[in-house]
């Protein structure tokens, strides 16, 4: 198999389970406040994040058509405002398909830099390039956005999950949402081509674990259902801990002689046996297959 085609099964395998395992049910209010009119909505694909006031609504990530359409719904109910910003943490489609059902309501879409150009080139592969909606207001480092008697700070720590991670601070409320930063103590997707490195990743985790106090409340685009997508400045400590895992769990085969192939036959790694998906069980393969790509360049 030449490197392109897997590559592109790896992201085609590695997306599908993200798509899965969040269905609603009808006894689920996808809505939870966190606090001071912050709050999450979970339907399917990553964790949206949002501020609704009568002064301001921010919205963090849209998902899928569908349910960017039912947050919608239900963020109009609690605002009679237009979405005054619209904010994707990175370009992976289960955070941006949604960005065409919001666009009407919204008046900016904000996304670091390097988005547009990595949601582009992923949606070429996936031949989904007519079904786009990319940010049309950027920023390189950091930006700051007024939101009522809120303020909103979107920053950039360099290439992590992907190439364009943007991390959501809302001050007051002294929430932070992290995008896939966190795949809470569940395996993660490693998408070297949309920009992944997982010394750039553990690096962020560890910025935002000295930046952020013990109170700060974390939102994670994805979890584990047993753990959740909200969390605290520990549960970083436990994803960096399981990148780092993966990293010398390649690093002690390679100096073994072991293949890609020996390594990858596993559904769960010795040291981090909790984090496993039944649903996703190419979960934990394909990471040690990326992470054995990325140490080796091959
Ligand atoms: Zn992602």
């Amino acid at each position: 198999m030449n490197r392109r085609s897997f590559l592109q099964q790896t992201v085609a395998a590695c997306l599908l389970p993200l798509i899965g395992p969040r269905r609603l049910s009808l006894q689920e209010d996808p809505f939870r406040l966190l606090r001071r009119n912050v709050g999450i909505f979970t339907g399917r694909g990553g964790t949206i994040g949002w501020l609704a006031t009568s002064e301001a609504l921010i919205v963090v990530d849209a998902q899928f058509p569908e349910t960017a359409t039912q947050c919608w719904e239900g963020l109009h109910a609690r605002t009679e405002r237009r979405i005054d910003a619209l904010i994707n943490t990175h370009h992976h489609r289960d955070h941006t398909a949604g960005n065409r059902a919001l666009k009407p309501h919204a008046r900016q879409i904000i996304a670091h830099r390097n988005v547009p150009e990595l949601q582009r080139r992923a949606a070429r592969q996936q031949g989904t390039l007519d079904q786009q909606v990319y940010a049309d207001r950027t920023f390189d480092t950091q930006l700051m956005l007024e939101a009522g008697d809120e303020r909103v700070h979107v920053v950039y720590y360099g290439p992590a999950h992907t190439g364009g991670d943007a991390i959501i601070f809302f001050e007051k409320a002294n929430i932070v949402h992290v995008g896939d930063l966190v795949f809470n103590r569940m395996p993660c997707f490693i998408d070297l081509p949309g920009g992944a490195t997982t010394e750039g990743w553990i690096a962020a985790l560890e910025r935002l674990h000295t930046t952020y106090e013990s109170d700060t409340q974390f939102i994670f685009g994805h979890g584990h259902p047993r753990y959740g997508v909200v969390g605290s400045r520990a549960d970083l400590l436990v994803m960096r801990d399981f990148l780092e895992g993966l990293r010398r769990y390649v690093e002690a085969g390679l100096k073994a002689g072991k293949s890609v192939d020996e390594l990858a036959a596993v559904d769960r790694l010795p040291d981090f046996p909790e984090h496993y998906l039944e649903s996703w069980q190419q979960g934990i393969p394909n990471a040690i297959r990326a992470v054995y790509q990325e140490l080796t360049g091959s």
